[in-house]
């Protein structure tokens, strides 16, 4: 077997092959096949001329339609390698060589018309030939275009980060790219009911193939067990071999679905906020208007018991205010990043002492102690955002405790940083709360919340603490109470802390 048989190439078609390649074979050819084709025509009167006694053959002498057919082949010839052109160029060259035999020689009545009949079928056949040929070509071309679409296409589809999925009518797989197979599993040749959802038969009621199929564009959101969620668009797609699939492309919208649920979640929350801050920022004024109209009404006179607890009244209300506006004050500079601590070495203790005393007058009616460890050593803070944070969640472990329960604040020493805990006997969080507390405007669940809260204390608190390198986290136990604690460092030793001014360590109370 030859090599071209065995790679299953005709030796004919190897020869056209070769053939094409160059340039003026076909040419050189053509005109040696012309040549041939008039001597065996002529080969009778040639002999005569040359005097060839041996060669005087009967054939040459007859009828020269026999001979004429020789011609067919320089005809079919230039059709298949120069086209019509050549094809009809050949036919009336043959033509003008049938002419001197036809009007000198031929001893038969009417030898034009032979000639004419032959030299219209030869010429009908090469330009069949040129034809057919033109259409193979163009199958051929128009075949390449479509493989090398089609495996462009492909490219695409493999490369692209969507899923992207081929189901044929059948049902049956036939394409997945590599982001299908990472999130599905590969399941080319199965069906498709059965690969995506386990099914034995196609999914009745939700299936989209056959309207897609019949020409349609479906669009829907597929949601897996564990909450992935992807946004599918099926389109009908032809393949190469004719056949109308369904292409469907993947997109996975988790994290879209997460941004959008949240920011659904921060617009609701900051309505909220804005009704809490009006009420919040009502109900104060209402009872300061009230205590005031009371105390300025001149036909009635208040003892000096009632006019305290009037007065006091007002105090408490305005200290509401005050921490409400304070803490939307330092929200919204935390959010534009100008809130930065100004450290100092302090004393947590001093701190402690402070807000316990201011707040011993606004909640008289709970017991509100401090428990410091002695020599507790410096920390290197700013003092009035510490002083903050404390007064944030004191004020908190009063809201949520019943009057006349303890609320404790200690502070110890925990490897190189001081631990304040505040600790009340108030009503709890809920687990799931626990771990959003510390989220800005997060309220905690509806029931429990403290009506008129604004949800940012904590945020506060948990902004404050990590500035200053520390950590913040709650404990706590339904309808047992809650403690919230948080971490400061311990201030360098003096003179290491590089912004710690000596005459600042002259002004803290010694201890
Ligand atoms: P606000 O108190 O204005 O609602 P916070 O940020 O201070 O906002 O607190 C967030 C939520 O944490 C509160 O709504 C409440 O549900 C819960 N919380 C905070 N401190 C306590 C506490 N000591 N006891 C019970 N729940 C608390």
């Amino acid at each position: 077997m030859s090599e071209n048989e065995v790679r299953g190439v005709s030796p004919w078609r190897e020869a056209i092959a070769v053939l094409n390649r160059h340039r003026f074979f076909p040419l050189y050819t053509l005109f040696a096949l012309i040549w041939i084709s008039t001597v065996l025509y002529y080969f009778g009167e040639l002999v005569d001329v040359a005097g060839w006694e041996q060669l005087r053959w009967d054939f040459f002498y007859g009828v020269h339609d026999i001979q004429r057919l020789v011609f067919f082949i320089p005809i079919v010839f230039a059709g298949y390698f120069f086209r019509v052109k050549g094809a009809l160029i050949v036919t009336f060259v043959s033509f003008v060589v049938f002419l001197p035999r036809a009007v000198m020689i031929s001893p038969f009545p009417v030898p034009m018309l032979r000639v004419v009949l032959f030299a219209a079928i030869a010429g009908v056949m090469g330009f069949l030939t040129a034809v057919a040929r033109n259409e193979y070509e163009n199958r051929g071309r128009l075949e390449r275009l479509v493989a090398r679409e089609r495996d462009n296409l492909l490219g695409i589809l493999e490369r692209m980060e969507d899923g992207v999925l081929i189901v044929g009518a059948d049902y049956i797989i036939r394409f997945m790219n590599p982001s299908m197979v990472r999130d599905f599993g590969s399941g080319m040749n199965s069906y498709c009911y059965t690969h995506l959802h386990g099914f034995d038969e196609p999914c009745r009621g939700i299936c989209r193939l056959p309207g897609v199929i019949n020409g349609a564009t479906e669009r829907w959101e597929y949601t897996l067990p564990d909450g992935t969620t992807y946004e599918v668009v099926a389109s009908p797609l032809l393949s190469a071999d004719g056949e109308t699939c369904q292409l469907a492309i993947f997109r996975n919208m988790t994290q879209r679905k997460k941004v959008e649920m949240e920011l659904v979640e921060v617009s609701r929350l900051k309505s909220e906020l804005l009704s809490n801050v009006s009420h919040e920022l009502r109900s104060p004024l209402s009872s300061i208007k009230g205590i005031a109209t009371s105390l300025l009404q001149k036909d009635i006179t208040l003892d000096t018991g009632t006019t305290e607890m009037l007065l006091t009244g007002i105090s408490e209300e305005v200290d509401r205010l005050a921490s409400l506006v304070t803490n939307l004050l330092n929200m919204s500079k935390l959010e534009a990043g100008v809130w930065k601590p100004e450290k100092e070495r302090c004393y947590i203790a001093d701190i402690i002492d402070d807000v316990l005393e201011r707040q011993k007058w606004v909640h008289q009616k709970h017991s509100l102690v401090a428990d410091t460890e002695p020599g507790i050593p410096e920390i290197y803070a700013d003092y009035s955002q510490m002083r903050q944070v404390l007064l944030n969640l004191v004020e908190n472990a009063t809201a949520y405790s019943e009057e006349g329960t303890q609320v404790r604040v200690a502070a110890r020493t925990v490897d190189g940083t001081v631990h304040v805990s505040v600790t009340d006997q108030g009503v709890g969080i809920r687990r799931k709360d626990l771990e959003r507390i510390f989220e800005k405007f997060y309220r905690g669940t509806e029931e429990r919340a403290r009506p008129g809260g604004t949800g940012l204390g904590l945020a506060i608190c948990q902004a404050v603490v990590r500035a200053h390198g520390g950590r913040i986290w709650a404990e706590s136990e339904i309808g047992h109470g809650s403690t919230f604690h948080f971490t400061v460092p311990v201030a360098p030793p003096a003179g290491k802390g590089k912004q710690v001014p000596d005459d600042q360590e002259d002004q803290s109370p010694g201890r």
